[in-house]
């Protein structure tokens, strides 16, 4: 099932998307999932960041063909930095190049959406507490990252977090082909199989730091391949069983 969050005639819902068509939900899917009868086309509604979280957990180097690229050592546990909620935004909305960034970099990203209230999980519960996948893009000012030393400014900047289209529910997460395109042409290969920590691992780990509420997301981090942006471009994010998210970048 993919459930997105959407604005039609003035009004923000959730709806389950059925081919082209979008069936609205009434409340959220954290309450329950019972869709109206109601059909509307996919093309008439804006489809918004599937959820609104109260915070992003993100992953550094949780792929092996990343962590070799930025010449860093195989992490052994999980190393985790928060991304601001007032960073999210969704399918086809701009990235904002801010002025102060000397390079931008995409990471294109499998996220994990929590589908109910998890506090020192065991990784064999973790699946109970996913509501689904979206893809994500953890959009970096690679400059600043470098240059702070930790990774809050460089993480943090508004429209930071892309995340869309919707939330797949029924999905192996280890089992996915993703891939990064830049103006159309290949970036990013891999596959989640590569993760070292999986999905299950980092639900369980992060709730043993800090209650993750629904709609939070944990963005498990990108593989090889990371690059820049240029303002003008035009990036995607597409997981396989997912399907692509697509935001072009603008001038801060
Ligand atoms: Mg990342």
């Amino acid at each position: 099932m993919r459930i997105a969050r959407f604005l039609f005639d003035g009004r923000v819902k959730y709806g389950i998307v059925e081919g082209e068509g979008i069936r609205p939900l009434e409340g959220t899917p954290f309450e329950g999932i019972s869709p109206a009868d109601e059909r509307l086309p996919l093309g008439e509604v804006k489809l918004l960041s599937p959820v609104s979280p109260s915070k992003i957990v993100a992953l550094g180097l949780n792929y092996r063909d990343h962590a070799e690229e930025m010449k860093q050592r195989l992490p052994s546990e999980p190393l985790i930095f928060l991304k601001p909620s007032t960073a999210v935004i969704g399918p086809e909305e701009p990235i904002v190049y801010p002025p102060s960034v000397g390079r931008l970099d995409y990471e294109g990203e499998l996220a994990v959406v929590v589908g109910k209230k998890a506090k020192d999980v065991p990784p064999e519960e973790a699946e109970d507490y996913i509501l689904g996948y979206t893809c994500f893009n953890d959009v970096t000012a690679r400059d600043i990252q470098r240059r702070d030393g930790q990774w809050t400014r460089a993480k943090g900047f508004d429209t930071f977090a892309p995340m869309g289209p919707w939330i797949e529910t029924e999905l192996d997460p280890l089992d996915l082909r993703l891939e990064t395109y830049l103006n159309g042409q290949l970036r990013q290969s891999s596959h989640t199989s590569r993760l070292i920590f999986s999905p299950y691992e980092l639900v369980s780990f992060v709730s043993h730091v800090m209650t993750l509420l629904p709609g939070d997301v944990i963005a498990t981090g990108t593989p090889s391949g990371v690059g820049p942006m240029e303002v003008g471009d035009r990036v995607e994010v597409v997981i396989e069983g997912i399907g692509r998210l697509v935001n072009s970048v603008i001038r801060g």
